[in-house]
């Protein structure tokens, strides 16, 4: 049996840019042919979302149900669906669509579709409705765009690594991050966590750059053998030409030179944070030591559920603080004072 009505369900929305979230309700659309319902058990809250719902990044659409870390048990599966059936567990990220037909989304790479990946929450979908994200008690997703949680992963552990896991794995992975080589993760937030724990399971030595010391021991326990401040000068003159391979997750500008600094000759230096203010970059630091620059936005579907394996198999789920829904606003302010240890998880049934 399919839902043909429109669903109504529970959800915490910002009704304007920088407005507190508050609770409201919103449409799901009736669950098609391909299509499943879920009932989201946890959403984690990613610094991105902040970033939309307070616009930083611009041209945010309202009201915004925020949410693209999305863990859940499907309740109803469309008469087409193959792959799901009610009561499994799933996960759902960055993006619900794309066009399926281009070189990248035929590759896999579903995020960088060249007409554009239909983004979970913060957008229009192919009817020119605006999608709602996972701060949400449900949500239809064609089945295409959903993945399988692992049984060995617990549900509210693993929704952070729906945006979190991917977006430190896709790029380890395609960097060579393993045995051998030296790999510095900067910011211990959300990504940057996931990012210690991921590339340790790959074998690489891991380094943690953070603002301070503060959170040393748990970057040592989350598999890091050294951790560095660099509010402090000396650790720039120390760390010289150190690193194959920097991952930068910090919301903020950052001083590129002084990163790429780091690097070994023909090292690489990756950035995933996404700040809302341009960075300026002498091009010296490329030049010296043929050095590389590059971006990496989350990953595919198919990579994804390749993380979501490997980190089952490794043991590795978030570090998280489980929280109720009012308490959403609350844990805003402590991501942006980088006071997260290390990904707030919202409990949908408080929803
Ligand atoms: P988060 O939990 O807030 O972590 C960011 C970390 O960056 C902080 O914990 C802090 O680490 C460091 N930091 C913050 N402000 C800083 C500053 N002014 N100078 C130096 N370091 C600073 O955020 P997140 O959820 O991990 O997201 C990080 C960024 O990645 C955001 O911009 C987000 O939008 C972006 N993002 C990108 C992708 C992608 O696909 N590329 C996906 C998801 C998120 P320390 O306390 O250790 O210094
Ligand atoms: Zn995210």
């Amino acid at each position: 049996m399919t839902t043909t009505n429109t669903l109504s369900a529970h959800a915490y929305a910002a009704p304007a840019a920088k407005a507190p979230l508050e609770r409201t309700t919103i449409p799901r659309r009736p669950v098609g042919a391909r299509d499943i319902l879920i009932e989201i058990k946890y959403a984690g809250i990613c610094h991105s979302d902040i970033h939309q719902a307070r616009d930083g990044w611009g041209e945010g659409i309202y009201p915004m149900v925020p949410g693209h870390e999305i863990a859940g048990v499907v309740t109803e599966a469309g008469s087409s669906v193959t792959r799901y059936r009610p009561g499994d567990r799933v996960g759902v990220g960055c993006f619900v669509d794309s066009c399926r037909e281009c070189d990248q989304c035929r590759a896999g790479r579903e995020q960088h579709c060249e007409r554009g990946m239909t983004g979970t929450y913060n957008a229009l979908d192919r009817n020119g409705d605006p999608t709602y994200g996972g701060y949400s008690t449900h949500i239809v997703v064609d089945e295409d765009y959903a993945v399988r949680v692992p049984d060995a992963l617990p549900l509210d552990v693993a929704a952070p690594l729906l945006c979190a896991g991917i977006t430190l794995y896709s790029p380890l992975s395609r960097w060579g991050a393993g045995p051998g080589r030296k790999v510095a993760i900067v910011g211990l937030g959300g990504l940057g966590h996931m990012g210690v724990k991921i590339a340790h399971a790959m074998g690489a030595e891991v380094t943690v750059l953070s603002q301070t010391l503060r959170k040393e021991a748990d970057g040592r326990a989350l598999g890091a053998e050294a951790f560095h401040a660099t509010s402090d000068p000396a650790t720039f003159e120390k760390l010289a030409g150190t690193f194959d391979l920097i991952v930068s997750t910090v919301s903020a500008p950052l001083d590129f030179d002084a990163y790429l600094s780091l690097l070994k000759t023909d090292g690489a230096l990756v950035n995933v944070g996404a700040p809302e203010e341009p960075v300026s970059l002498n091009l010296f630091s490329l030049i010296t030591g043929r050095r590389t620059l590059a971006g990496s936005m989350i990953g595919g579907i198919a990579e994804t559920q390749e993380m979501l394996d490997f980190c089952a198999e490794h043991g590795l789920g978030a570090e998280i603080e489980l929280i109720r829904a009012d308490q959403i606003n609350e844990a805003y302010e402590r991501v942006l004072a980088s006071d997260v240890r290390y990904r707030f998880v919202i409990d949908a049934s408080t929803i």
